[in-house]
């Protein structure tokens, strides 16, 4: 399964389910909804809005990573 085909499932999970997560301020990623701090950049400012986090799913669904991740440099 190719990585935006996994995204863009983890995004219909994520619009199906609004309530359980939110959007991270400082960079914008969805985190669960009972998480403190931000995984990615440890900030604590959340957007718990439905929409905001549905908008935020469909987004980072659609579009590649833009990212280097580890196992690209190994190839
Ligand atoms: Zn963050």
């Amino acid at each position: 399964m190719s990585d935006l085909t996994e995204r863009a499932k983890k995004a219909a999970e994520i619009s199906a389910h609004p309530r359980h997560y939110k959007v991270c301020e400082g960079c914008e990623s969805i985190v669960v909804a009972r998480a403190n701090t931000c995984p990615n950049c440890h900030g604590y400012r959340f957007d718990e809005d439905t929409k905001r986090v549905v908008d935020q799913a469909t987004l980072l669904g659609s579009r590649p990573q833009s990212s280097v991740k580890p196992e690209d440099l190994a190839s």
